[in-house]
């Protein structure tokens, strides 16, 4: 499976920066993990947008689910010009505000994503986990073959996550804060610290911080976990990671 981060930023893109998304390819399919602002731009820079299964949203904040709106014209071109021929799939948990406005002509199937959901996309397995955030938002686990994904999505710190990463090849972490925003009471994301300490008990294999948020410093935030986990590393837009 290759990993591309698209995106690394929340809740909006520092300068030049987009927010969160993951491009996921196997041998036979290309999977969108969240679609933040900027990711369909940077996604094009990969494959051809026709070649998208795909698209599972964590959860329906603006930061992870922007560009599907834009995206839904791309396909509604691609669909009129013949270089697609089925609309494409957008996985979301249902959100009543949200959810319906993801619906569009013939360009979008969209699907309820929730925690009973077990997800097969050709070679690829999905599983979900609810985390602790302000809306409905689901961890996703991505297995192919022996190699397994885990990314966290949005979440404050809980113990189920230790279980759900366990031993995973790569866990692709949000640390939208440091120490500091926890000290100031900051609710709905994990600091850096946390990050690694889920890593470091859950054993995972490699560990990249995401989500970063634009007001923190990336060597405050980097540092902070590799207390907990001396590995721990930043992910990097355009980053390709192979597991
Ligand atoms: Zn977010």
């Amino acid at each position: 499976m290759k990993i591309t981060v698209l995106g690394r930023y929340g809740p909006y893109p520092a300068p030049g920066g987009n927010c969160s998304g993951y491009l996921l390819e196997g041998s036979e399919t290309r999977v969108m993990l969240d679609c933040g602002n900027g990711t369909f731009s940077a996604l094009q820079k990969i494959i051809d947008f026709c070649e998208l299964d795909a698209i599972i949203l964590s959860h329906l904040h603006m930061d992870h689910m922007a560009d599907c709106f834009i995206s839904r014209y791309a396909m509604e071109t691609a669909i009129a010009l013949e270089k697609r021929n089925e609309p494409l799939r957008i996985y979301a948990p249902e959100d009543s505000q949200m959810y319906p406005l993801l619906e569009y002509k013939n360009a979008v199937e969209l699907l309820p994503l929730d925690s009973c959901l077990k997800l097969s996309l050709k070679e690829f397995e999905f599983g979900f986990l609810p985390t602790v955030h302000s809306k409905p938002c689901f961890a996703v686990k991505v297995s192919h073959g022996e190699s397994t994904l885990v990314y966290s999505a949005d979440t404050e710190y809980f113990d189920g996550l230790i279980d759900f990463a366990e031993g995973c090849d790569l866990f692709l972490c949000e640390a939208n804060y440091i120490s500091e925003d926890l000290f100031l009471g900051r609710k709905n994301h994990l600091a850096s610290f946390q990050a690694a300490l889920i890593a470091r008990k859950a054993g995972v294999k490699r560990l990249i911080l995401t989500h970063l948020h634009p007001k923190n410093s990336l060597s405050v935030t980097l540092s902070e976990a590799e207390k907990e986990f001396p590995a721990a590393e930043l992910a990097e837009e355009g980053m390709a990671i192979f597991i």
